[in-house]
């Protein structure tokens, strides 16, 4: 069984003193966060992390630290950029890789999808690796060839010594979150039914089932894409959801704990 979590993308908003009241009012509502056997994940911009890592030693709060974007190397003359050992560094566990935000508007290629990956699993970092199709392309009916293609591209191995077993296809297989966000349903308004979401998420785990055997279904999925607190309950009734990408919705403590509190329940009743 995966470990279900669920992960806030502030992309790029708040300031230092938002995010500790952000903090705080999560704090106060830790009632109602899960108390073990789930992860909560906070991905916040980089000016905040070194705040929230500090707030969170002192806190009660099992709250995992992120960041949403990592160079692949560990140092050196990348003017601008974040290396995966200054992640570690300041506390992240964890990065976003491959969000379709980098990869539209930022022009991330999958070979440097591949590269920050394999950069971020050596420095420890576990990857939160996130795929999905364009509008276009579902129209098509591309969606599981554009995913398998970006599942391929982003986790493939070059190095013949890391892997999988002899004869299956060679992938790197350290730990990894896979967050399937179809594009046209970031920040719309619009999802998927939970039924096209488990279907997805079903063909996702059998695309690591020639590698990884029975590992494949430990593996988290996640839905990302419009979810808020009125139609987690849904996404999460369904046996491959572990949980989810949430953006816009987390910006608002409240409506992300009820969203943490409402998917919990739908999952083990
Ligand atoms: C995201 O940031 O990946 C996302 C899913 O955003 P939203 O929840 O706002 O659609």
């Amino acid at each position: 069984m995966p470990t279900p979590c669920f992960v806030a993308n502030w992309k790029m908003n708040k300031t230092i003193a938002e995010a500790i009241a952000w903090l705080r009012e999560m704090e106060k509502h830790q009632p109602l966060l899960p108390e073990r056997g789930w992860e909560v994940i906070l991905a916040a911009p980089f000016t905040l992390l070194c705040s929230i890592s500090e707030f969170l030693k002192t806190s009660s709060l099992k709250i995992g630290l992120a960041a949403q974007n990592v160079h692949f190397e560990e140092k050196g003359a990348y003017t601008g950029e974040i290396s995966p050992l200054m992640l570690r560094d300041v506390g992240c566990r964890y990065v976003i890789i491959g969000h379709s935000e980098r990869r539209l508007q930022f022009w991330e290629t999958d070979l440097l999808i591949r590269q920050k990956i394999k950069g971020a699993q050596k420095a420890g970092l576990i990857p939160i690796l996130c795929v999905g199709e364009t509008r276009r392309e579902r129209k098509e009916g591309k969606t599981i060839r554009v995913i398998n293609h970006q599942l391929k591209k982003a986790l493939r191995s070059d190095d013949p010594q890391s892997g999988a077993t002899a004869g299956s296809r060679k992938m790197i297989l350290d730990r990894f979150i896979i967050a399937y966000e179809p594009v046209w349903a970031i920040g719309t308004g619009e999802t998927p039914t939970p039924p096209e979401v488990e279907s997805v998420h079903r063909q996702i785990r059998s695309f690591f089932k020639p590698a990884m055997g029975e590992a494949a279904s430990d593996i988290p999925i996640l839905y990302g894409g419009s979810v808020t607190e009125k139609n987690i309950e849904g996404f999460m009734k369904e046996p491959d959801v572990d949980g989810a990408l949430v953006g816009g919705a987390s910006l608002s403590a409240e409506s992300f704990y009820k969203m943490i509190d409402r998917g919990v329940k739908a999952k083990i009743k």
